[in-house]
């Protein structure tokens, strides 16, 4: 992965960071990284995640490897705001999951002045863009892109390959049901 966020923080004015990739690409884990950084050196953090995954643990945010932070589920993104008055760093994570909304409220949050970092699913299992991600991915001042590696043939991989036939956009699972593949080896699911 290459490293694409801040190395000396911009002053005085906030920014987006967004980490965008498939399942099992480390999204998470780079941002409990981010934000375990900016806990050691004593910046108010707050961290949030939609309660549509409950996958692990109710209220924290936790990654495939288990690393996890303590967080806020909320329904409405625009819960966020309410919760962030005094935070100087917010993490998202699952963004996928959230309202156009999170494109003003994360544009709002930086013009305040706050460093926000958003992680995301950008392709759904078929590979097509999942929205708001690409919206976020245009405002945000810096972008990681993390790539997991293709379970049949070992090449770099950054789409989601889903193991069963259900053609619901959405179907909360770990590797019961995803795996990493590469653009070679990806396929759409027959049924859909
Ligand atoms: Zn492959």
């Amino acid at each position: 992965m290459i490293e694409r966020a801040p190395h000396s923080m911009p002053k005085e004015t906030g920014w987006i960071e967004v980490i965008a990739g498939c399942m099992f690409s480390g999204k998470t884990e780079e941002l409990i990284r981010r934000l375990r950084r900016a806990k050691i050196a004593k910046q108010n953090v707050k961290i949030f995640k939609p309660k549509i995954d409950t996958r692990y643990s109710n209220s924290d945010i936790v990654s495939h490897s288990e690393q996890s932070l303590p967080s806020i589920l909320i329904e409405d993104i625009n819960e966020v705001l309410e919760y962030s008055k005094d935070a100087e760093v917010i993490g998202i994570d699952e963004a996928q999951f959230f309202s156009p909304d999170i494109v003003s409220v994360c544009n709002r949050l930086a013009n305040e002045g706050k460093r926000v970092i958003v992680a995301g699913l950008d392709q759904d299992y078929r590979g097509v863009p999942f929205e708001p991600m690409p919206q976020l991915l245009a405002i945000a001042e810096y972008i990681t892109k993390t790539l997991a590696i293709c379970v049949e043939c070992g090449n770099p991989a950054d789409k989601t390959q889903r193991k069963t036939a259900s053609s619901e956009r959405v179907i909360v699972g770990a590797s019961d049901i995803y795996e990493a593949r590469c653009r070679k080896c990806h396929y759409i699911p027959k049924d859909n």
